[in-house]
């Protein structure tokens, strides 16, 4: 038997099913970071879940190329879902983020700024 080469999507397909299997509370995220700093990994998935509760799929998805991140520490830009972080993780973090007026859920600054430059040119026009 040969070595077998996944594709981002066969990968995303498996980690959906060790998710699956017994309904666990991982989450898997495909657009990527928007927090400065952070590369986007090559797999281009990310999971959140509680790792302590998830070893076993945690070492799964690692060995798999998946990112892994604490759903408690980052959750996904209502606007473009890329992933922010919403708790510190170092002391002169700087949250890169904006909670949505409307109460539904956070925006990244990517996202925010964006809005800011299309209301600036349109306002030139
Ligand atoms: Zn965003």
């Amino acid at each position: 038997m040969g070595t077998r080469i996944l594709t981002n999507k066969q990968i995303a397909a498996k980690a959906q099913a060790i998710i699956d299997r017994d309904d666990k509370d991982i989450q898997l995220h495909f657009a990527g970071y928007v927090e400065p700093g952070h590369t986007n990994p090559k797999r281009g998935i990310i999971a959140t879940g509680n790792w302590h509760d998830y070893r076993e799929a945690g070492k799964a998805f690692e060995a798999m190329g998946i990112e892994l991140e604490w759903n408690d520490e980052w959750t996904e830009c209502s606007e473009c879902n890329g992933l922010v972080r919403i708790k510190p993780g170092s002391f002169d973090w700087i949250p890169a983020f904006t909670d949505n007026a409307d109460g539904d859920g956070i925006a990244c600054h990517a996202v925010w700024i964006a809005a800011v430059f299309v209301v600036i040119v349109t306002a030139q026009c």
